[in-house]
């Protein structure tokens, strides 16, 4: 109890909590905030890079984007750096660079392109916070190598944590680095642990809209379309993490997150299907108190909570009309119709390389079922089967996270090849 009352009165006990999380809660921007916060944006191109540079527009005094990055879409890329004018502008297709620096280079705008060019960026100095917004996969690498840098990492690739969260975190405690989350649902968590004692946290809600196919019957999920899938109810996002919405294999890669984020053991971590998606999600403590952050399903608020390092910045978007959301309602998640977010459990029970053979899978798959070669209800079985075919191991390394991606890929596409005869 002295330990507690200790924290109270410090009223910064958010730093005891989640040890990734080393923020400590400020109300006033001023004292952490005295220059221009110089940022980064690996994905500036997707839903979330997008999305973090509208934000970066709205305070130009607070945030300057010094590097943006992008995957295969250079003249998205080119207007955005035509726009924001960083100091690098960076490509990941390396057969893109010539025009990417043709259009870029009279402008003063240095250009890079290539997986190696990306990962040595993350030692530029010429910033000190990096939005992780790119897909899957791709993000560990150049996550790593910023913790490494002493960067500021705005987490929106879970990826990185589903793929390796215990070299993450590893990386983590051995540098100055730190993480905020910006995807919605944890940042929400965060949000709710603010001035809370980690002993007295019962357990952790994420919420879940249940994505298009909730109310369809098993046999109808059997017939949904690409079309179908890319249809979500709540949330504007990219086409991947909108397949996993669909399936909810999202929903389990979350509850992983969560686990590493949060430093919380695997069964004080709950999914509930709220399809209103206003309730980001919610933390239940020791006494029975329930907290929950709310708000209209927007990303950028997620984003402007991680940049401005929990300094609540105006939003001048539309705010939450409780007239509109009259009902808000909670269910359990039908894990019949929805197996993927069984995988979950499963990951963290079996540990090791699991979760890593999982992520590699579902990539193949939602490309798969995003060409038309596998249907729906294919994805979950192509995870499985991968899964029963890659060796397990028990604490990875590195370089085996990085070998086991490529070999679960590797065995993940022919068995889709061998799946698409039979759609
Ligand atoms: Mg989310």
């Amino acid at each position: 109890m002295a330990a507690d009352r200790k924290l109270i009165r410090s009223g910064c006990n958010l730093r005891f909590f989640a040890y990734l999380c080393k923020l400590e809660y400020h109300s006033d921007l001023n004292q952490k905030m005295t220059n221009q916060k110089k940022i980064a944006i690996l994905g500036s191109t997707g839903s979330i890079g997008a999305q973090t540079l509208e934000v970066i527009a709205q305070y130009p005094e607070l945030f300057k984007a010094t590097v943006l990055i992008a995957g295969t879409r250079v003249d998205t890329l080119i207007q955005q750096a035509i726009k924001f004018l960083p100091e690098w502008a960076i490509i990941a297709d390396t057969s893109l660079y010539w025009k990417l620096r043709d259009a870029l280079e009279p402008l003063g705008i240095k250009t890079a392109a290539g997986q190696d060019a990306i990962n040595d960026s993350m030692n530029l100095d010429c910033f000190d916070t990096v939005v992780t917004a790119t897909v899957g996969y791709s993000g560990l690498t150049p996550t790593l190598r910023a913790i490494k840098a002493s960067k500021k990492i705005a987490l929106a690739n879970k990826e990185t944590l589903v793929v390796a969260g215990d070299i993450v975190c590893k990386a983590l405690e051995q540098s100055p680095s730190t993480m905020l989350p910006v995807d919605s649902e944890h940042s929400a968590i965060y949000q709710c642990l603010v001035g809370e004692s980690p002993e007295r946290v019962r357990r952790i809600i994420i919420t879940a809209s249940g994505g298009p196919f909730r109310k369809l019957t098993p046999q109808q999920i059997e017939e949904v379309t690409v079309r179908d899938a890319l249809h979500h109810p709540n949330w504007q996002m990219g086409a991947k993490i909108t397949i996993d919405s669909a399936t909810m294999l999202n929903k389990a890669f979350e509850i992983i997150e969560a686990r590493w984020l949060f430093n919380m053991r695997p069964d004080q971590i709950e999914p509930i299907v709220h399809p209103q998606s206003v309730v980001h999600s919610m933390v239940e403590f020791m006494d029975g108190a329930v907290k929950a952050q709310l708000g209209i399903p927007d990303m950028k608020l997620p984003i402007r909570y991680a940049l401005g390092e929990t300094f609540r910045l105006d939003a001048p978007e539309e705010h939450l009309d409780f007239d509109r959301y009259g009902t808000l309602t909670f269910e359990k998640p039908d894990e019949k119709k929805f197996p993927c977010i069984t995988l979950a459990a499963h990951a963290l029970t079996r540990g090791g390389n699991t979760a890593c053979v999982i992520n590699a899978a579902n990539e193949i798959a939602v490309k798969a079922f995003l060409n038309e070669k596998i249907k729906f209800t294919q994805i979950y079985p192509l995870i499985t089967e991968t899964l029963a075919q890659i060796q397990f191991i028990a604490s990875p390394t590195y370089d085996d996270y990085v070998a086991c991606n490529a070999e679960s890929r590797a065995k993940a596409s022919e068995i889709a090849e061998k799946l698409s005869f039979n759609k």
